[in-house]
């Protein structure tokens, strides 16, 4: 397992790699995003942002409700301004059609779409790959939510002549458009990548007591711990597809843990044993 969750306490994750090339164009600009109440890419760029002395506002969608989530305490304390607005006039500002009330905050700013998925966010996705040496193996798995992620690694592994057969584990339900963002961002489709659609549990942010146990006991022999939303799912589906034998002998697996750890913090006290 390749532990991204590692690389830096706020910035977690494959977040880090989405937003690098996002700041970078946006060249000191003040930033605005997009996320839900319990978004970890709400809660990176916030943290990112802060070391890059950016000002930056996340939109969120939906009134604010009475009690903050903790993503959004957190985002707030990092120094990001916060902005609830319906889910109406989210939907729309997220397709690129900013509705007159949101203007005032993103006339002028650098716009990091929902999730950090764009082809910036692709871009610096790839330099996932040269955290080592990754050409030993012959399948790369990580979770998938917009699919920029996996994107990022196809597109890496083409420049770096990695021959793994990479497959996104997503954590959505029915997310059949995913397949079709993953293509608009690769440079060139040699079908060597797939996603799989039977493990989301439920749905999006949903949770499943097979989930909870499988985290907890992935935790109690391996000492890592997974995000509820992504990689708990992420390990699930390996280690059941490792036990109905869908690698072939001989298969050289790498699992990438893309982080998120913060969002377990919406799970009541005592569900997660780590
Ligand atoms: C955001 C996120 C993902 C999804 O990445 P995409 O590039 O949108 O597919 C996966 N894992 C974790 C932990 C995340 O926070």
């Amino acid at each position: 397992m390749l532990r991204l969750d590692q690389i830096h306490p706020l910035v977690q994750g494959n977040k880090w790699f989405k937003l690098k090339r996002n700041l970078e164009a946006a060249g000191g600009l003040p930033v605005v995003t997009f996320g839900g109440p319990w978004s970890n890419h709400l809660h990176a760029t916030a943290a990112a942002c802060k070391l890059q002395g950016a000002p930056v506002t996340g939109i969120v969608r939906g009134e604010a409700p009475p009690e903050p989530s903790q993503t959004l305490t957190d985002a707030a304390a990092l120094g990001m301004r916060i902005v609830h607005v319906s889910r109406e006039a989210y939907d729309k500002a997220k397709k690129g059609k900013i509705p007159e009330e949101l203007r005032t905050v993103t006339d002028g700013a650098y716009i990091i779409p929902e999730g950090g998925g764009n082809a910036e966010g692709a871009a610096g996705c790839e330099e996932i790959l040269d955290l080592g040496d990754f050409t030993p193996f012959t399948h790369i798995l990580c979770a998938t939510g917009t699919g920029t992620t996996l994107a990022g690694l196809v597109n890496g592994a083409g420049k770096r002549g990695i021959q793994a057969q990479f497959l996104g584990i997503s954590a959505l339900k029915g997310a059949i458009s995913v397949e079709d963002e993953v293509r608009g961002l690769l440079e060139e489709d040699r079908g060597n990548w797939g996603i799989l659609h039977d493990y989301h549990e439920g749905g999006f942010a949903k949770i499943s007591p097979a989930l909870i146990a499988e985290m907890n006991d992935f935790y109690a022999q391996t000492g890592t711990p997974t995000d509820r939303v992504y990689t708990g799912k992420l390990v699930l589906a390996f280690r059941k597809m490792a036990g109905e034998d869908r690698f072939p002998a001989g298969s050289n697996i790498l699992l990438i843990h893309t982080g998120g750890l913060q969002g377990n913090a919406s799970l009541p006290p005592e569900t997660l044993h780590f």
